[in-house]
């Protein structure tokens, strides 16, 4: 892929450890559960600090941010004062594109319907960042019965608004199969699908997610670096992988940044992405993961602004 007007500077920033030159680079967060995705100084009422030591499952994570914030954002203004501070880390970051939105059970857990939900979140765009392209998403937990994901699905399908669907929570809950007609309804209306896999789960898991629901993107997926065959399938049909490195090392599913295996990923030809998952708890912009993989030395300023790219090549 071709370098664009940004790729020296962006270097050059990567280089000098220039945050505020990095912040000023177009980029993409395709990976921001964006109830979770803002800085906890935007939150005065809630402001309960970073996660400051590494976490063993997703259990620990959640109940670290029950501990921390679940008060706050059991409330849908809560959850909507969040989700405008999202929108403000985002671009108080630099972030040009980004890829988010609530849980479809929302509308039901606080007596809304989809499309009062929906007009909410598009004022909550216009009022924080209105120049930020936002690629609105549906999110559903896998823990939920299929039943109840498909009735709360329809009403959003249904605003022809979304253009992302993304599976995230305990890989394990549900064999992925379960959720494959969720994801052709989908596809159906043109939603570009995505489903978080190879966090918890292995390479072969990857595979198996991309083919049943049709995946064009991968949130994390980074157990495909332990097979060539899996990561060659990823190249061979274009997939794109989702990472968030801080994520991933303080809930242990990598060691440190340097032995990231978004390196392995992107050598082999996998198109991947850097994101912040949850800024809440991990405190780091999209800016400043490109900056703790190349301190680390885990990957070179050319590569990194071919990931950067790489995020807003549109869909
Ligand atoms: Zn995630």
């Amino acid at each position: 892929m071709t370098e664009d007007a940004d790729s020296e500077t962006f270097r050059a920033a990567l280089i000098a450890g220039d945050m505020d030159a990095l912040r000023l680079i177009p980029k993409s967060d395709l990976h921001n559960h964006i109830v979770a995705g803002g800085t906890p100084d935007l939150l005065p009422g809630a402001s309960a600090g970073y996660l400051e030591h590494k976490l063993r499952s997703m259990d620990e994570m959640h109940a670290w941010v029950d501990g921390h914030y679940g008060k706050f954002l059991s409330s849908a203004e809560g959850r909507f004062e969040a989700i405008h501070a999202t929108f403000t880390s985002a671009k108080r970051d630099g972030v040009t594109l980004l890829a988010g939105g609530e849980d479809i059970w929302a509308p039901t857990a606080f007596d809304m319907t989809a499309e009062t939900l929906t007009d909410t979140l598009k004022r909550i765009h216009r009022a924080a960042a209105p120049d930020l392209e936002w690629l609105p998403q549906l999110d559903m937990s896998r823990h939920c019965p299929v039943e109840a994901l498909n009735a709360w699905l329809i009403p959003f399908l249904e605003l022809g608004f979304y253009r992302t669907m993304d599976l995230s929570g305990d890989e394990f809950a549900q064999p992925i199969e379960a959720f494959r007609p969720l994801y052709r309804e989908a596809k159906a209306q043109g939603l570009r699908l995505k489903a978080h896999v190879g966090e918890w789960g292995d390479a072969d898991s990857v595979w198996r997610a991309v083919e049943e629901l049709e995946l064009d993107e991968v949130q994390h997926g980074i157990a495909a670096a332990q097979s060539p065959a899996v990561m060659r399938f990823l190249t061979d049909h274009r997939v794109r992988l989702n990472i968030c490195p801080t994520s991933n090392v303080m809930l242990g599913r990598v060691d440190s940044m340097t032995e990231h295996p978004i390196r392995n990923l992107f050598e082999a030809g996998v198109i991947v992405t850097v994101n912040t998952d949850d800024m809440l708890v991990f405190g780091q912009s999209v800016s400043a993961e490109f900056l703790n993989l190349f301190r680390a030395g885990c990957l070179d300023a050319f590569a990194l602004d071919e990931i950067r790219r790489n995020g807003l090549v549109s869909s």
